[in-house]
């Protein structure tokens, strides 16, 4: 075995002995028949061992990744192994990326996995012949779900759909802890920098936001935090942090952490006033939450300075990039913990057995994650824990249903 495929190997073996849930669905008796599965998501150990569940459930999977950056090639070589046909490859070639979705729609699938949404906007776009064969989808990412029920809207969408980042298990875990955690993990790795002490930007108080904001207090900073909602803004002050306009925060901040889901989050103004040194990463989807066009536009001059940083020099300053501006928890380390994803996993294997058993009876628009099947990983999670909790007695539950 040659050594990418060792490590690719060493990798996923470690991920299994970690991810109790999906061990235990692989035990379900739950049977996928054949039906042909089509993964776009982060292709890193985890992912490679939902792919590996599947196939133990029955499919047939097929699988690329869902961000040029964030595919980790020896474990792509290591999942053919498991007889699971792989396209993917860490690249910085957009075209290529694209190229890897257009191939595992030729294998023409029955259900799409999707984390972003893009496999399922291009079935519904430039390859609309696909459709007549697929029976759903389900969708990992809070951005996925916007561009899916934005389809829905558009009277376009022709599959029925399901929004696992909605459920309870999925977004208040891994958007908040998981991105929490593995953020904070990336921008220190790649750097080496004291957190400690320093002025931390969060742009975004949503789930990922929160838990950013939450972790980089915890790592002593003093975390700010921009916002457009006014009460998550409120939430912000009241969970003790300071709250105001990019424009006047920016300058103050060594860290900037964009994790809106939104574009130009960082305005030229602010891009010009920003102090040197400063370090910025993005957490929420696609590479235009921090601008990077403009960045590029306005540096006259840009290298990289370590591995996954790059320096652009602009107005005499020296301005840090992680990841080129890709979530940096996934373009530049090895993104969300083990048992975080595993939780989200169980809800996707969980969510692909549904739409294999029920697609027929199911219309054509974005469903909310099946609420027994979020109890459900909830309980797996606690059984993989070993903890006990409290059910209602019959007197108790009576009393719920007095005047
Ligand atoms: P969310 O909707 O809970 O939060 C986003 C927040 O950003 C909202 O409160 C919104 O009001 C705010 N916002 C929007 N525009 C803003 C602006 N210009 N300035 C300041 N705040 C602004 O969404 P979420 O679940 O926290 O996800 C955020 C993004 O992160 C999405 O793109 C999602 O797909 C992505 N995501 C990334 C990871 C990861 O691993 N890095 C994990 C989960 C989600
Ligand atoms: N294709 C988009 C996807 C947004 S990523 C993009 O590249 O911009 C956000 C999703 O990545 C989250 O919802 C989370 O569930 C998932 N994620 C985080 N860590 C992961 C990991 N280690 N492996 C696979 N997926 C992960």
């Amino acid at each position: 075995m040659n050594e990418l495929k060792k490590s690719g190997h060493q990798k996923i073996e470690w991920v299994s002995n970690h991810m109790k849930l999906l061990n235990t669905i692989q035990k379900s008796g739950d049977s996928l028949n054949g039906l042909r599965v089509a993964m776009s998501i982060h292709l890193e150990a985890k992912t490679a061992y939902l792919a590996i569940t599947l196939k133990r459930l029955g499919a047939d999977v097929v699988v690329t990744g869902s961000n040029p950056l964030s595919t980790q090639d020896d474990v792509a070589e290591a999942l053919k192994d498991f007889d699971i046909a792989v396209h993917a490859k860490r690249t910085t070639n957009e075209e290529e990326y694209l190229s890897f979705l257009h191939t595992v729609l030729d294998y023409e699938p029955d259900l799409i996995l999707d984390d972003g949404a893009d496999l399922t906007v291009l079935v519904h776009t430039e390859r609309k012949e696909i459709l007549k064969n697929l029976k759903g989808v389900s969708e990992e990412t809070t951005t996925g779900v916007r561009r899916l029920e934005n389809l829905e809207k558009s009277g376009v969408l022709s599959v029925p759909a399901i929004a696992v980042n909605n459920a309870k298990m999925k977004s208040m875990f891994d958007n908040r802890y998981g991105t929490g955690q593995s953020t904070l993990d990336s921008i220190m790795r790649n750097t080496n920098l004291l957190v400690a002490g320093k002025h931390v930007l969060v742009a975004g108080y949503g789930w990922c936001g929160r838990g950013i904001a939450m972790r980089a207090h915890g790592l002593g900073a003093k975390v700010m935090v921009t916002e457009v909602d006014p009460i998550k803004a409120v939430e912000a002050i009241m969970d003790g942090f300071e709250v105001g306009r990019i424009e006047d925060l920016a300058p103050k901040a060594d860290f900037i952490i964009t994790a809106t889901g939104m574009r130009d989050v960082l305005s030229k103004e602010a891009i010009e006033n920003l102090k040197d040194g400063v370090v910025l990463a993005n957490a929420g989807h696609f590479n235009v939450e921090i601008p990077m066009d403009k960045i590029e536009k306005m540096a006259t001059q840009s290298y990289e300075i370590r591995q996954n940083v790059t320096c652009y020099k602009i107005a005499g300053k020296n301005i840090y990039v992680i990841g080129l501006g890709r979530l940096v928890n996934l373009a530049a380390a090895d993104g969300h913990p083990v048992e975080i994803m595993d939780i989200s996993f169980a809800l996707q294997a969980l969510s692909i057995t549904y739409l294999a058993k029920n697609y027929n009876k199911l219309s054509n628009k974005v469903y909310e994650y099946p609420e027994e099947l979020d109890k459900l990983v909830a309980k797996l999670k606690l059984d993989s824990m070993g903890i006990a909790i409290d059910t209602l007695t019959k007197e108790q539950e009576d009393y719920l249903n007095e005047f």
